[in-house]
Parts: structure tokens; C-alpha cells; sequence
């Protein structure tokens, strides 16, 4: 299988979940799978696809995850049992039963079925997720999200750096100023030479 995935869904848990759907079924190991965002809220709990019928390549379009701060951030404003906001929530998360089954849906256009040809279950993509998408969890799917550093963090980060360049600052002056002091000293020497010549001239001979 060639997979092409245009998301940031984990890529070897879809590799490894398409694969085992497309030996299941008995589909071509040399299908290429496209994965990408789906632009709006469609299909079957918000996975939809596209595919080649009698042919060797699908599209999967996947809802975008949240990312955790920006539900913690709805959250706190609109309180964690809010109804409206736990129905966009799962809008938003991936579901394996529909992903399975769309899935399958469109490995059986590759496989030359039209839709007057599946069943209604298949065609509506409805049903118990097959038994070679058991095992898969929607976190499996999503790559670890980097934490943000806490205020804590930040600001100990802030001053390390800050404390850093202080130092940097002191001895970059500090080189400037023995510079400093060598060129005084030599200018003293050359001065202290002319105003000697000087006396010299007007002395009396
Ligand atoms: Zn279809």
C-alpha cells in the first residue's frame, strides 16, 4: 500500500489500519490510500471518502483533532458539561467504527462495486466495526502533542536567557574596556613625548 497522508494523524497506526482493512477485504496491496483534512463536517461522523471504481486508489478525508488547549480553553468558558460544545467536541474526535466503515466502502468501489450493488449497510456505511479494525483506539491515531511549558517554565526560561546575555554583555565590555585602557595609556605616552619636544624647542640655548 501506498499511503499518502496529508494530516497529522499518526502515520504508521493508518498505515497498519489500512493495510489490515485491505487484506481483509481482499483488495490490492499496491492500492495508494490519500489521506486528508475534510474541509467541513460530512459523512459519516465526519469521515467521507472518494475512490476509483475498479481501481487502485481511495481518499480518506478525516475530521481535524482539537488540539487539548484549545478544548481546555472552550472548556473553562463554557463549562465541561456544556451540551453544545460536547456535540462540536466529538464532531472534532476520530471514530474507528467510521473510519473502518468508510473505509471498506471505498475499498468495495475499487473493487468495481457501484453503490446499487452494495447493501445498505455497506452503502450507508453503517454497522459493528469489522473484525480487523478491533484493537485500534482513537489515540492510537494522534501523534503526542507537545506540552506547553507552564507560566512557571516560561518565565524561568525568560530569565535564564536574560541571564545569559548579561553575562555575555559584561564580558564583551570588559574586553572593550582593556582595549580602552591600552589606547590611553599609549596616547599618554605619545602626548607626554610631543609636549617633551615642545619644551625642548622654546628653552633658552
Ligand atoms: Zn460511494
Amino acid at each position: 500500500m501506498l499511503l499518502k497522508n496529508e494530516t497529522t494523524y499518526d502515520t504508521r497506526t493508518l498505515r497498519r489500519f489500512f493495510s489490515a482493512g485491505l487484506a481483509a477485504m481482499g483488495a490490492s496491496r499496491f492500492t495508494t490510500v490519500y489521506v486528508r483534512w475534510q474541509k467541513r463536517f460530512r459523512g459519516t461522523r465526519g469521515v467521507h471518502g472518494r475512490a476509483a471504481i475498479d481501481g487502485r486508489w481511495l481518499i480518506m478525508f478525516l475530521p481535524r483533532p482539537m488540539p487539548a488547549r484549545e478544548r481546555a480553553r472552550l472548556e473553562a468558558k463554557f463549562g465541561a458539561d456544556h451540551l453544545g460544545l460536547a456535540m462540536y467536541l466529538k464532531q472534532r474526535l476520530l471514530d474507528v467504527n467510521a473510519l473502518a466503515l468508510v473505509f471498506e466502502h471505498e475499498v468495495a468501489h475499487n473493487l468495481g462495486l457501484g453503490h446499487a450493488e452494495m447493501t445498505e449497510a455497506a452503502r450507508y456505511c453503517q454497522g459493528p466495526t469489522p473484525l480487523w479494525a478491533h484493537g485500534f483506539l482513537p489515540e492510537h491515531f494522534s501523534r503526542p502533542e507537545k506540552p506547553k511549558p507552564s507560566r512557571e517554565d516560561a518565565r524561568a526560561a525568560l530569565v535564564a536567557k536574560r541571564h545569559a546575555k548579561a553575562v555575555t554583555d559584561l564580558a564583551r565590555w570588559q574586553r572593550k574596556l582593556k582595549l580602552a585602557q591600552t589606547k590611553v595609556r599609549k596616547a599618554k605616552l605619545a602626548l607626554a613625548g610631543y609636549e617633551r619636544r615642545a619644551a625642548a624647542a622654546k628653552a633658552p640655548a
